[in-house]
């Protein structure tokens, strides 16, 4: 928590000295940013499942993994990445896109995520202006696409804070268990902090209730405390928890690929559809 604090607080210091210095990029498509300092919420099968469902639309898709747990790339039964991306150029370094692989799904390119990739978050901190550099690649990649997605690590650490900083919307998956909502109000502290620096471009793209058991009095009350708290951007679709998810992602298949008439693939094809309804108001 202490820790947390502090990141928050540095947080306009390092992104008006650093990113500030860019200014601000408009993009063309619409970036998301799944988002909690929490593990074990949903971040990675939200992401996981949106990247899937837009790549369905024919929609050219990338997914980038910023989580050294790489377990987005797992989901989709890909390999992690052997070298972390976006690490100062060596002789034997490669491009952005050439990190890039396609899944096993049309439209869908993935930038796996690497065990290495905590050197990345340590040199943003140890090197604030490499920020430059990684946000350009990031920039260059993510224009070419109509959807791009990160999965955040569980912190609101640099990685975090550049994904954010990268993107158009917000997602920040809630688990419907005890001490959901515990964080909420330092996240989205820095989230405003980010939005502060661009104003215009990144916007709180919904809160979503995932693991939602509709047979337990616990969820319907999270579900009041949140929907109290966040109002309109809260997702109107809800995840349900269901097992289908995890063997889904032990076959590293995402979920409407894997089980199309489960409950969890329903949900997400629907959650996919509330955010193709909502136009961005830039
Ligand atoms: P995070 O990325 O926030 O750490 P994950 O998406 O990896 O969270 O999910 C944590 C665990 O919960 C995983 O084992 C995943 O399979 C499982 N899980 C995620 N969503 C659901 C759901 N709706 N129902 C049941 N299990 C889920
Ligand atoms: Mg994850």
């Amino acid at each position: 928590m202490h820790q947390e604090t502090i990141l928050a607080g540095s947080l306009p210091f390092f992104l008006l000295t650093v990113l500030g210095k860019i200014g601000t990029i408009r993009l063309m498509g619409r970036v998301f940013c799944v988002a909690n300092q929490k593990g074990g919420v949903g971040k990675t099968t939200t992401a996981v499942s949106l990247a899937d469902a837009f790549a369905k639309s024919s929609a050219k898709t990338l997914l980038i993994d910023f989580d050294p747990q790489c377990n987005a790339a797992s989901g989709l039964g890909l390999e992690p990445l052997q070298t972390a991306p976006f690490l100062p150029i060596t002789e034997s370094a490669v491009s952005l896109a050439d990190l890039i692989v396609p899944a096993q799904i049309p439209n869908l390119d993935v930038l796996p995520g690497s065990r290495n990739t905590a050197e990345v978050e340590v040199l943003l901190r140890t090197k604030p202006d490499e920020v430059i550099r990684i946000h350009e690649q990031l920039q260059q990649t993510i224009g070419q696409y109509d959807f791009v997605l990160f999965d955040c690590p569980p912190s609101l650490g640099r990685l975090t804070q550049l994904a954010l900083f990268s993107s158009t919307e917000v997602f920040i998956p809630i688990q419907c268990e005890f001490f959901a909502m515990e964080g909420l109000t330092q996240m989205i502290e820095v989230i405003q902090k980010v939005m502060e620096q661009k104003p215009e471009q990144l916007e709180f793209g919904g809160i979503l209730l995932t693991m939602y058991n509709a047979s337990l009095e616990l969820t319907h009350e999270i579900e009041r405390e949140v929907r109290d708290f966040g109002g309109e951007i809260v997702f109107k679709t809800v995840i349900p928890r269901d097992a289908t998810i995890s063997e889904a992602q032990s076959h590293g298949k995402p979920i409407i690929d894997y089980a199309p008439r489960s409950h969890g693939a329903r949900a997400y094809m629907e959650l996919c559809m509330e955010i193709l309804d909502h136009r961005r108001k830039m």
